[in-house]
């Protein structure tokens, strides 16, 4: 292929990906499913690292999804609200840990934790008390839904200690709440949500706290934005402190000393993922050692010393599985 051809296929990618982009993150109604959104998004990679001279500033590779709404206040994060680099098998799990090895060296440790299907979110405490809560938005500026987290139960309004901290992590909608919901929603002859991270997206992203209230949401915290200021070694100490304040974190995390360790937990949340009461879409993996993640760094976009697997698409489980089984 050469550089006019491969100019043409990437604008094309990048004109799809901004539409479906659009969809997803400013209208929280899809068009496509997330995996074909991915094996786009991965052939735009794929032709920007082959002809890195076409690989514009303003290209869904470059940048972190997402948009503010206008009828919200806009909040501009005191540091930026990252995505993840992906991974789609084994050898891309064994590559970033080969990369990380390489940077910091072999005595390494890290967290697994589910990579759970909601919306991020940021949420600031003053000497214990919840001051104001956002989306992630572009990344840098998100969006003011203060009253709408409040209506989360999970959400402490008061920590159990008074700390200045600010935590980030995902809102989610629980199956049970998401079916129940469409289901009135198909009584009512209302289009229903497309999934439950849409659902919720959706529920948070509106004007009326008291029908966010409705929509039964949760929320799972995994990091401290102001670590500097908090005196934590590692990543596990800190969603250890998070535990200790009165945060939900989730129990299912593993400290694992090898990739291999982590291939096997990956590959454990393969089955058993379908038993939980919510949605995940993959397993992230993070460098537990604060001063690593220091050394690491981090793209434009994603920090380098963390990564997202990402689960094949569940039709795509449910084919390989079937065809085993008739064989
Ligand atoms: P991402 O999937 O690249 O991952 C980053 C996000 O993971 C974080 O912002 C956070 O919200 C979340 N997360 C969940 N659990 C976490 C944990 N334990 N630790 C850290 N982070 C955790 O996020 P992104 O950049 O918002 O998403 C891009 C993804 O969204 C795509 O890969 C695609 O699947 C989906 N998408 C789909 C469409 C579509 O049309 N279907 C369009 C755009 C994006």
């Amino acid at each position: 292929m050469d550089v006019q051809q491969a100019a043409g296929k990437i604008t094309e990618l990048q004109t799809l990906l901004n539409q479906y982009g659009y969809e997803y993150y400013v209208l929280d109604q899809p068009s496509v499913s997330d995996a074909e959104y991915d094996q786009l998004l991965r052939e735009l990679i794929e032709y920007e690292d082959q002809f890195p001279e076409l690989r514009t500033p303003d290209s869904p590779t470059q940048r972190v999804g997402g948009a503010v709404l206008e009828m919200f206040e806009k909040v501009e994060h005191t540091s930026p609200m990252l995505s993840l680099g992906n991974a789609f098998n084994e050898q891309d799990l064994r590559d970033f840990d080969r990369r990380v090895r390489q940077a910091v060296g072999d005595s390494i440790s890290y967290v697994c934790e589910l990579k759970i299907d909601g919306l991020a979110i940021t949420l600031q405490y003053e000497n214990g008390y919840f001051k104001l809560g956002a989306t992630r938005g572009d990344g840098t500026i998100g969006e003011d839904i203060t009253e709408n987290l409040k209506t989360i139960k999970s959400i402490p309004l008061k920590l159990k200690e008074p700390y200045t901290i600010e935590v980030r992590g995902e809102a989610f909608m629980p199956k049970k709440s998401f079916e129940a919901l469409n289901k009135v929603k198909e009584e009512q002859n209302e289009e229903p949500f497309a999934n439950p991270r849409n659902a919720a997206a959706g529920s948070l992203r509106q004007l009326d706290p008291k029908l966010a209230a409705k929509r039964k949401l949760d929320i799972f915290l995994y990091a401290i934005a102001n670590l500097e200021d908090i005196g934590v070694e590692s990543h596990s100490e800190g969603l250890d402190l998070l535990d200790r304040l009165g945060f939900k974190t989730n129990q299912e995390r593993k400290t694992c000393a090898s990739i291999e360790e982590v291939l096997e937990y990956v590959e454990s949340w393969v089955e058993r993922r379908p038993n939980l009461a919510y949605d995940i879409d993959g397993i992230v993996i993070k460098v537990n050692s604060l001063q690593q993640q220091e050394e690491l760094g981090r793209t434009a976009k994603s920090p380098r010393w963390s990564i997202a697997y990402k689960f094949p698409a569940e039709e795509v489980i449910t084919t390989l599985l079937n065809i085993e089984l008739s064989v």
